[in-house]
């Protein structure tokens, strides 16, 4: 790790710490969050996890989640930007640009001068914004990198059983629970620690995955029959959401998560794409999948003002029509599996 010996060096007396996840975290990124900070407060420091947004329900069990801080509640905005201003050092986990958190940028954008930046992160596309990085695209999950973190500053036998559930939950949920490609025997020997340490690692699945509501199902049943609509010459799939179908089933924050793995999980579908209006000022938001070489991170950086990693990534078009959204999806795999093929030639 980058300067780790200066890092543990401030770590040394007792420090206000901001750690800060990306917007509408993810189980990864709010896990890694409060693993650390749980962690860093056994080592006498005062710690302030601060989300940019809110976040799906079906994490609130998250041990520790009581204590974060929403800075889109009217209330907390205030008190978020005192709090940055005051702090020692601020951790951004689970993502390496600042874009990625929104308003909440601008202000750690304020203290950048003077207060140091330790960043966590496996998303590529980093930008250079930290004195300290444990930073790496291979790791299956930021959570992995708070266990490897932990173990850097021999602190293994700190990990107790509520640390241990919120590195699970992101190693779980970043791997498609141990699937993808990026779960490597490294990850698999982590999550048996984390076992042993005595979790219920069968209760966190429960917890993450077996949350639906009726109207969530119903959803569900309604976005495969209604809203999914395939394009065989590009082996692509893409669902659109619209305000509409946000309201009539009352979607809320987290409700949509998973559902682009379903074009992806038919034969011969390499790329698949979730486009969803949000509400005005946030434009139409999209979540992009792959299998193999295909890069949706190329794709999520060059067309839709994103990133995030070679098979799972996202991006806005911030003023743009769902129909518009996809004619640019379109443009994209045309060029891009052109250019693929002129590469191969
Ligand atoms: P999801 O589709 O689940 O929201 O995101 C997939 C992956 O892409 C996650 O690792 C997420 O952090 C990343 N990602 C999502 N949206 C953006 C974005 O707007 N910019 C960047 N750089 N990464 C994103
Ligand atoms: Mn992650």
């Amino acid at each position: 790790m980058h300067n780790f010996k200066k890092l543990q060096e401030l770590l040394s007396s007792p420090k206000k710490i901001v750690i800060l996840p990306h917007h509408k975290p993810d189980a990864d990124a709010l896990g890694s969050c409060l693993a650390l900070s749980l962690y860093l407060k056994k080592s006498g420091h005062s710690t302030y996890v601060i989300s940019p947004s809110d976040y799906p329900k079906f994490l609130f069990w998250l041990p520790g989640n009581d204590e974060v801080i929403v800075y889109t509640n009217d209330d907390n905005k205030e008190k978020a930007a005192e709090i940055i201003h005051e702090a020692d050092l601020i951790c951004c986990l689970d993502f390496s640009s600042l874009s990625r958190i929104e308003k909440l940028g601008e202000i750690v954008q304020e203290v950048v001068d003077k207060t140091p930046i330790l960043l966590i992160d496996h998303h590529r596309g980093k930008d250079d914004i930290a004195e300290f990085e444990l930073y790496d695209i291979e790791a299956a999950a930021t959570a992995q990198l708070i266990y490897e973190f932990i173990e850097l500053d021999n602190g293994l036998d700190k990990i107790d059983e509520q640390i241990a559930e919120n590195i699970y939950a992101g190693i779980m949920t970043d791997t498609g629970s141990f699937k993808y490609p990026s779960t490597s025997s490294r990850t698999l020997r982590i999550a048996a620690e984390l076992k042993d340490i005595g979790i219920d690692t069968s209760r966190i699945h429960n917890l993450v995955y077996d949350n639906n509501t009726e109207t969530r199902l119903r959803f569900l049943g309604y976005a495969l029959s209604q809203k999914l609509t395939f394009i065989p010459e590009y082996q692509a799939g893409y669902f659109t959401i619209s305000k509409e179908d946000r309201n009539q089933f009352n979607i809320q924050t987290g409700d949509t998560e998973g559902l682009v793995n379903y074009a992806l999980s038919v034969e011969g579908i390499e790329v698949a794409a979730l486009f969803k209006e949000n509400d005005d000022s946030d434009g139409i938001r999209l979540s992009l999948r792959s299998i193999g070489d295909f890069s949706v991170a190329d794709m999520a950086a060059r067309y839709f003002n994103g990133g995030g990693h070679k098979n799972a990534a996202g991006g806005r078009i911030i003023d743009g029509t769902l129909e518009g959204a996809v004619q640019i999806f379109k443009k994209a795999l045309k060029e891009m599996k052109q250019e693929a093929e002129s590469e191969k030639a």
